[in-house]
């Protein structure tokens, strides 16, 4: 039996009956037939998602009320840690601890969206005409949430959650790799007291009802996270409707650390901020910028720091890095070492395959790294870090703005000055000092440039999904 899709809160076959396989990326095996979504199912989440928006109990529920429903999501989600944490571990290769955490940033989520569903308000404003003018705050209608595979339930619930608290149905749209945390999480929804038309949940190929979903003028906001070069079509698919968009996309960030750093720290901490989730993450500090009198001494200790990183099966405890998520994707990250490697970066450590079914690749380093090399410009997605040399504050500078993405970032120093300097000059969206940890749920997360358009998370990913509306109430007799 395949997992089915969830539409008005019901499991359900896709209307054509077809279904797709998703694999184990730890074992190269099935894990699992899931029915792949159609148009046709797309317009039945739609009709559903609109009957709930035009006169479904949600949108005019108070929001206090929405934010216990929330509180609820977030309780059961920690029940169930560890049903949900084996189930992305299975299906996006994480290890198992990494897994736990997730779940617990998915659940935190929540809680806080509960916590902020009314006291996201309008205001009254004082105009120069006799009388009251009230600006509030309404939801925008019904929400297309497009998610990754790289952090498949943290990412969802980054668009859920706000979606929900203002008061709208969603669509949510997983990745084809990674759809069994999503169909979990609709149910649990439900569970929770969302009203069941309000939830909806397509696996199906991107290009046919991602499409779908983005083209439909009863979609009021798309919500994507994913590749750039995705980010963009959706853009100017939704043109012509002048749908709301969102973009969480590609990065290239920068990690810069100066001589007068804790340069021992610096260089234990970074490798996990690279090579975590085998390099899949949108916020990887891929471009290690280190000043040149700690170069030789930075790369050794992050080298010796790489090298004890943990490889392994994913459901083992021990393991700090699993699988990448396909063989295509192991295979681009081989590429780019090739490419480095002909540009005249040195490879250190790292790049090898281990002899198991699953698709596995050593954490590796390349050092002596120019920045106008592609492997310094070019985003990778995988377990591969370059490691850049500059002169002065002011070539940090400018090496790290040098990109065309612009999302995440860190500056190791032990001048709070420079700190400050450095810190107001460099054009990205999530900036960390004195540590590599790049999201917090009640700030806002997003990027510059080519890394995004808009911010998710905190109060302003509220925004995102509520109409702004002006009343004017006269005094005038
Ligand atoms: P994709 O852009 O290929 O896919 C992301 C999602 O979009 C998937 O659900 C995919 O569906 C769907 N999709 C694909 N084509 C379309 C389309 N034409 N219209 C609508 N939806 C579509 O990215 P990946 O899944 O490959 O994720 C990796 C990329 O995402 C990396 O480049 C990474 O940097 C970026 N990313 C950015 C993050 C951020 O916060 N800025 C976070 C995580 C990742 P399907 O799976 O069916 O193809």
């Amino acid at each position: 039996m395949p997992e089915l899709l969830l539409v008005a809160g019901e499991r359900c076959d896709a209307v054509e009956g077809a279904t797709f396989d998703t694999i184990d990326p730890a074992t190269a095996t099935s894990s699992g037939d899931v029915a792949k979504a159609g148009v046709a199912d797309v317009d039945a989440a739609l009709r559903a998602a609109t009957r709930a928006f035009d006169d479904g109990p949600w949108p005019r529920m108070s929001a206090t009320d929405r934010g216990r429903v929330l509180a609820r999501v977030a309780d059961l989600l920690r029940e169930r840690t560890e049903q949900f944490a084996v189930a992305e571990s299975r299906s996006a290769g994480h290890p198992i601890g990494d897994a736990r955490w997730e779940v617990g940033a998915a659940a935190a989520t929540f809680e806080f969206y509960a916590g902020a569903a009314n006291k996201h308000h309008g205001s009254v404003v004082p105009v120069q005409d006799d009388g009251l003018d009230v600006v509030l705050r309404e939801p925008v209608g019904p929400c297309a949430l497009i998610v990754p595979w790289n952090f498949p339930l943290m990412i969802a619930c980054w668009k859920v959650a706000p979606a929900l608290a203002a008061g709208n149905p969603i669509i949510l749209k997983p990745a084809s790799l990674t759809p069994h945390t999503a169909l979990l999480l609709g149910d649990l929804l439900v569970e929770a007291g969302v009203p069941p038309e309000c939830v909806n949940v397509l696996p199906g190929p991107g290009g046919v009802i991602g499409d779908a979903l983005v083209a439909d003028r009863r979609v009021a906001k798309v919500s994507f996270t994913g590749e750039t070069t995705t980010g963009a079509s959706i853009l100017k698919a939704s043109a012509d409707n002048i749908t709301r968009v969102s973009l969480e996309l590609g990065g290239k960030s920068a990690c810069v650390v100066f001589a007068d750093a804790d340069v021992e720290r610096a260089a234990a901490d970074t490798p996990m901020a690279v090579f975590g989730n085998a390099g899949q993450d949108c916020c990887a500090r891929s471009r290690i910028l280190v000043e040149r009198s700690a170069y030789d001494d930075f790369v050794a200790a992050f080298v010796a720091a790489t090298d004890r990183i943990t490889l392994g099966a994913p459901l083992d405890e021990a393991t700090e890095i699993g699988p990448l998520i396909s063989a295509g994707q192991r295979q681009t990250s081989l590429d780019y070492l090739g490419i480095g490697a002909d540009e005249g970066a040195r490879l250190v450590t790292g790049g090898a395959m281990p002899a198991e079914p699953g698709y596995y690749l050593s954490p590796a380093v390349l050092a002596d790294v120019d920045n106008s090399m592609r492997v310094a410009r070019e985003e990778i997605f995988g377990p591969v870090a370059s490691i850049i040399p500059f002169d002065d504050e002011a070539d940090a500078v400018r090496i790290a703005n040098d990109s065309d993405y612009g999302l995440s970032g860190s500056l190791w120093t032990g001048s709070s000055t420079r700190a400050i300097r450095v810190a107001k000059a460099l054009r990205t969206g999530t900036l960390s000092v004195n540590t590599n940890r790049s999201v917090r749920i009640e700030a806002p997360f997003g990027g510059y440039k080519r890394s995004g358009l808009g911010r998710e998370l905190g109060m302003h990913a509220l925004d995102n999904y509520t109409e702004v509306k002006n009343v004017f109430f006269s005094a005038e007799d």
